[in-house]
């Protein structure tokens, strides 16, 4: 299978089987800004309490926070965004399309005559490259004016820093603690695309982990094996996904070291967590632009300082693209070309699909009350039209673990069939165990 054709196949589904569509898609779609459907919303809501429940509820070091979007607008310089959160731009004054100026795809020197636009293929219409704020601005209020000026959050962790000593004094933790937090980010992102993989608004999952300084090191080390393992515990293919340490110039101002978690997606090997020790740097900033004290008085030694923070940071728009991507088979089955794709049971958006085997002879009221059976603790789907072959299709497509069929042996001794989406096994089970029997396969 090329690449690119991948992808394609991929978005195609995507929208096929209403997992993300194209935001405002009626008036010809806005830029880089996607809707999730009935079966996207249930993916990404299965990663995010997956998640959620490893960094907040199976440890007890770590608070849970939701903090709002709009922030003082003084958290952005403090933070550095303001001034710092740019990249170089570079416009074809020809075709208007803009890029940015390390695009590899920009020939020549931009604003000098010999560059050329690879889009238009103009010679001399690139301006040199601009400095660009990635940060989206709106008012605060009635009047539109400077000082009324409020920023779209570019990352949930500031909420976390400025609410640090909150979490501490009103949750009673010590350090070393953490912050987690999921929520929505916005970034005016110049060159967004392939699909997904980098919006303009997008949602962040991240987790600030508070240490003394000196342990830091240690920290990292332990976080940056615990991110990797949740990701193979996830059933992400282990050849595709690597570690990639941010080099000295790569290195965002506030790091002392960071690496990035990378996926091979059919477009190339990308970053979708980021692990980061951020030192001292924003609590420090903070600090000095608040002017309130954030340091930490440490009980066993009765001295004071300021915490290392240990970052992470996953897209839960990139991990859902992640899993969609690595999830993705086409396969010949008897004969037949399936696609299926192959989640982790516990994140399939539906869990089990049920099928009278034909329409008659109290099957489908017997499927039906199974049906509404299970869903009192499962997502489940109902399907009675058309072959049973291609009712199986329709949910492998979808991802669905279990393929659940009623028929006339089950009038007879209450078993119905169970198939595997990935083995194509049946099994009978008796209808009264058969929600414990999924249970017990959907835990993982
Ligand atoms: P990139 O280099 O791809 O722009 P970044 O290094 O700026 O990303 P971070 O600021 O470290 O990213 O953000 C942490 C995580 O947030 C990323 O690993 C990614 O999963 C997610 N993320 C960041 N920007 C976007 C975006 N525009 N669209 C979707 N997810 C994003």
């Amino acid at each position: 299978m090329a690449n690119a054709n991948v992808m394609d196949k991929i978005v195609s589904l995507a929208k096929r089987r209403g997992f993300v569509f194209q935001s405002s898609e009626i008036y010809g779609g806005l830029g880089s800004v996607w809707d999730y459907g009935p079966l996207g919303v249930e993916l990404k809501k299965n990663l995010k309490e997956r998640w959620w429940r490893s960094m907040v509820y199976q440890r007890d070091d770590i608070e849970g926070v939701d903090a709002a979007i709009l922030m003082h607008p003084k958290v952005w310089e403090a933070s550095g965004h303001v001034s710092g959160f740019t990249d170089p731009l570079v416009d074809c004054k020809q075709c208007k399309h803009r890029f940015r100026a390390d695009d590899p795809r920009l020939k020549g020197t931009p604003g000098e005559p010999d560059a050329q636009c690879p889009v238009c293929g103009n010679k001399g219409t690139l301006t040199a490259p601009r400095l660009f704020n990635l940060m989206f601005k709106t008012f605060m209020g009635p009047v539109e004016e400077q000082a009324a000026v409020v920023y779209l959050r570019p990352e949930t962790a500031q909420g976390i820093y400025v609410n640090y000593l909150n979490v501490l004094q009103s949750s009673r933790q010590k350090i070393p603690f953490g912050i987690a937090q999921i929520g929505k980010a916005f970034r005016n992102e110049i060159t967004p695309g392939n699909f997904t993989f980098r919006t303009r608004e997008f949602e962040q999952m991240e987790m600030q982990f508070f240490v003394k300084p000196g342990e830091d090191e240690r920290w990292f080390e332990e976080w940056k094996a615990a991110r990797m393992q949740w990701h193979a515990d996830l059933g992400i293919t282990a050849a595709r996904l690597r570690f990639h340490p941010h080099a000295k110039d790569e290195l965002a101002h506030y790091a002392k070291a960071a690496f990035d978690i990378e996926y091979e997606f059919p477009f190339g090997w990308q970053e979708f967590e980021g692990i980061h020790n951020r030192t001292d740097f924003d609590l420090g900033r903070h600090q000095e632009h608040s002017g309130k004290k954030l340091d930490y008085l440490d009980p066993a030694t009765n001295t004071r300082f300021l915490p290392y923070v240990i970052e992470t940071s996953l897209g839960a728009d990139r991990l859902a693209l992640v899993t969609l991507v690595d999830a993705y088979t086409e396969e010949e089955v008897e004969g037949e070309q399936r696609v299926v794709l192959r989640f982790l049971p516990a994140i399939a958006p539906i869990k089990a699909g049920v099928f009278p085997l034909v329409k008659k002879d109290g099957m489908p009221e017997f499927a039906t009350r199974l049906a509404a059976d299970l869903r009192h603790h499962l997502t489940v789907f109902y399907d009675d039209g058309g072959s049973i072959g291609r009712r199986y299709r329709r949910q492998d497509e979808a991802g669905t673990p279990f393929g659940i069929t009623v028929d006339g042996q089950t009038l007879e001794d209450q078993t119905v069939t169970v198939r595997d989406r990935d083995t194509l096994r049946q099994e009978r089970v008796a209808a009264v165990g058969l929600l414990a029997y999924l249970q017990a396969r959907l835990v993982g």
